[in-house]
């Protein structure tokens, strides 16, 4: 059997490929221009990242975690569960944390700087699942390393998690026109295209919801679970002003550096975006 550092990048490629053509069959967000330009930049976003995490960050998950498993140290480790509900147990609360995180990257102007990278993209489709500013990658993984040793995830849980979130991230970002009774039927268990788009819609108190990555409960416990009857209606993105030109690859890396001008300027003349707390700038109030 290939290794994991094939298989996921086959899978993520072939989900995407798939995506691709069911975006094309039935998109929900029409009249798309230079997809092909704006999913590779996408893309090879994308694939710096995983690069630099392969790099940076795997030999010290994989210390991080057997120093935990080898001093009996974390929550999984205290809590009476064995076997497969260890397992499920590891993957539910990673996907909490992964909530939590989000939320944070929403609150806090550091983060939201970086984060904001990926709600800039204008014309939503599966390959804004793989732009994420570096910055934010880096952050992440730094916070990841601090609580992987506290809930006492084994490595091979992380990696079967990680095997769980691509084929779902991938599938809310997609710009697919789901129909209304699959969407709700999935969403009773994972987050889904029709509650993703909402959380990156222009209007702040939207994006400022839907904020689960795996299992759509944390939306519904935590009080940030929001939809939208008509959802092709959505304004996506934020708002700025010459999005376009910031898709290339070095564009989107200057983003939390160079973007604040270009974006209050475009938001201030932009009716309706003052919903609450003013209207979406970089960085977030
Ligand atoms: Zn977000
Ligand atoms: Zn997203």
């Amino acid at each position: 059997m290939p290794p994991a550092f094939v298989l996921k990048p086959a899978g993520a490629a072939a989900a995407l490929a798939l995506l691709w053509v069911l975006e094309s069959a039935a998109p929900m967000f029409e009249g798309r221009r230079g997809r092909a330009g704006h999913d590779l930049a996408n893309v090879a976003l994308g694939v710096m990242n995983a690069a630099l995490v392969s790099l940076a960050f795997a030999w010290a998950t994989l210390r991080v975690t057997e120093w935990a498993r080898a001093h009996g140290f974390g929550l999984l480790r205290v809590l009476p569960l064995g076997g497969w509900l260890s397992t499920v147990a590891a993957v539910v609360l990673m996907d909490g944390w992964m909530y939590a995180w989000h939320r944070m990257n929403h609150r806090v102007p550091l983060l939201w700087r970086f984060h904001a990278v990926h709600h800039a993209d204008a014309e939503l489709d599966a390959s804004t699942a793989l732009r994420f500013h570096t910055g934010e990658i880096v952050l992440s993984s730094l916070a990841r390393l601090a609580v992987l040793p506290l809930l006492g995830l084994s490595v091979g849980q992380v990696l079967l998690y990680e095997t769980l979130l691509l084929p779902v991230i991938l599938f809310h970002h997609s710009n697919v026109r789901v129909p209304p009774r699959l969407d709700r039927a999935l969403r009773t268990a994972i987050v889904t295209p029709w509650m993703h788009w909402v959380h990156h819609s222009e209007r702040r108190p939207e994006t400022d919801s839907n904020y689960a990555s795996v299992f759509s409960f944390w939306d519904r416990a935590f009080g940030s679970f929001r939809l939208r009857d008509r959802p092709g209606e959505i304004r996506l993105g934020l708002g700025i002003a010459d999005e376009r030109a910031w898709r290339t690859l070095p564009g989107m890396l200057l983003m939390p550096f160079r973007a604040h001008a270009a974006t209050s300027a475009e938001a201030e003349r932009r009716p309706g975006a003052e919903d609450r707390g003013g209207p979406h700038d970089l960085p977030h109030p």
